[in-house]
């Protein structure tokens, strides 16, 4: 066979522990026998990070500025732990934080949905999609103990030094306040990556807040969505068939408990923060969980949603047997090739995404899976395979 030419190269961030056993393993079971892949590599293991005090995390992620779309291994964040086991010279930030602040992205989380691992909300069919603004709101807020009666006002003072007040609370005992911000700009990112994925996935957009209680906080957040979406996006939205649907947040956990899945919902920092765990673990396992950050300007990093897995990969060094799923990690390298190849107008490379996603899919559906699906699956006697015997299961299917 010949293989599948790649024209753009994928930025490939490779990273730690048993997802970078995965990672390999994909490469030459799954990928490398295919297509003739084309990637320009960062190391982002910890102990390479270590080595170049971090600047191949910030080269990788203008490398993806460059090409558009990167696919990324899970990687370790170091603790005070790994300060000793890695021998670091500095607790180096989150690859993932320093990606996002020079992507400016917004993460889009959702399950691999699969028959036999079903979700314990009983009518949900198709994947829910979580969009979680990530800036903001509550994670950057100002907090203080008041310790008796007295006064709180909100004062802005503009350049010129003119001020504005606003009374918060006359307290007449100990009680406690919070100032929270957020920035326009912020939200007209988010706002944009949302419309762009929608478009992206042909899936509807819900978008909710507490704009009847919050009339001008949330309500900035209603009307920044409403302009955007009407000035940008209403257009493609009719034309592509699918719906734009703002409504209370309240009312929107009601509607979405009732449906069938199949679209995104966009949430506020918090609600995201709190909808996302909700919404995985009724969907079964973080290991059926992508991750995509999508940055305003239309550049894509795709990955698991989970970590390094790094229980297993310490059995792995003890040359015992793992049974770690490689779903996600295989879904950010389909997605990443199929973005690939629909940028390069390059049909092949999107097929192929989808042959090797279905392979996977039916690999779990005849019953040959991981201990972690094994443990929670409706299929009666599953074949329980170790970390290689399902990535091999997946080519010969494949
Ligand atoms: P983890 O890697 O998500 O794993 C936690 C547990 O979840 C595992 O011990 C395992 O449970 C189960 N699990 C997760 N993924 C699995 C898979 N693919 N197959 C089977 N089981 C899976 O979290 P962690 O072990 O707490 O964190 C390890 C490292 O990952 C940390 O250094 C952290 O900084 C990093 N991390 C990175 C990212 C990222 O790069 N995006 C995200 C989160 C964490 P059992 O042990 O019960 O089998
Ligand atoms: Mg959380």
């Amino acid at each position: 066979m010949e293989k599948i030419k790649m024209t753009t190269p994928l930025v490939e961030m490779d990273g730690d522990e048993m997802t970078r056993i995965l990672w390999k393993m994909i490469k030459e079971e799954l990928l490398e026998p295919y297509i003739d892949l084309k990637t320009e590599y960062y190391d982002l293991g910890l102990e390479h990070r270590n080595e170049t005090d971090d600047q191949v995390t910030i080269d990788s992620a203008l490398a993806t500025k460059k090409y558009k779309v990167a696919v990324k291994c899970a990687t370790i964040t170091p603790n005070a732990a790994r300060m000793d086991e890695y021998d670091l010279k500095e607790m180096w930030k989150s690859p993932n934080g320093t990606i996002r602040a020079i992507l400016d992205g917004t993460v889009f989380r959702a399950p691999i949905v699969v028959k036999g691992i079903e979700p314990c909300v009983k009518n949900w069919k198709k994947p829910i999609t979580i969009a979680r603004h990530a800036y903001g709101d509550v994670y950057k807020g100002t907090e203080m103990k008041i310790p008796g009666a007295g006064k709180v006002e909100l004062v802005y003072t503009a350049e010129d030094g003119s001020q504005t007040k606003e009374l918060v609370h006359e307290f007449d005992g100990p009680g406690i306040v919070q100032g929270i911000h957020n920035i326009n700009k912020s939200i007209e990112s988010f706002a944009r990556s949302c419309f762009s994925y929608a478009l992206d996935t042909k899936q509807d957009l819900w978008f909710a807040t507490k704009d009847t209680i919050s009339k001008k906080y949330d309500h900035t957040f209603k009307d920044i969505f409403q302009e955007i979406f009407d000035a940008e996006y209403a257009d493609k939205f009719k034309e592509a068939g699918i719906e734009y649907f703002y409504t209370l947040i309240d009312d929107a956990v009601a509607r979405v408990m009732k449906s069938e899945g199949g679209y995104i919902w966009a949430c506020k920092n918090y609600d995201g923060d709190v909808m996302s765990d909700m919404v995985s673990s009724a969907f079964g396992s973080l290991a059926m969980m992508t991750s995509v950050l999508v940055s305003p300007e239309g550049y894509y990093e795709y990955e698991a949603a989970h970590g390094t897995v790094q229980r297993h990969y310490y059995k792995h060094l003890k040359g015992e047997e793992t049974s770690t799923n490689s779903v996600a990690t295989i879904f950010a390298w389909t997605g990443a090739l199929r973005k690939r190849g629909e940028l390069d107008g390059n049909k092949e490379l999107m097929e192929f995404a989808d042959r090797l996603e279905k392979a996977t899919i039916d690999t779990i559906e005849a019953g040959e899976m991981t201990k972690d699906l094994a443990l929670i699956t409706t299929i009666e006697n599953p074949t329980v395979l170790n970390s290689e015997g399902f990535i091999k299961a997946i080519a010969k299917r494949l």
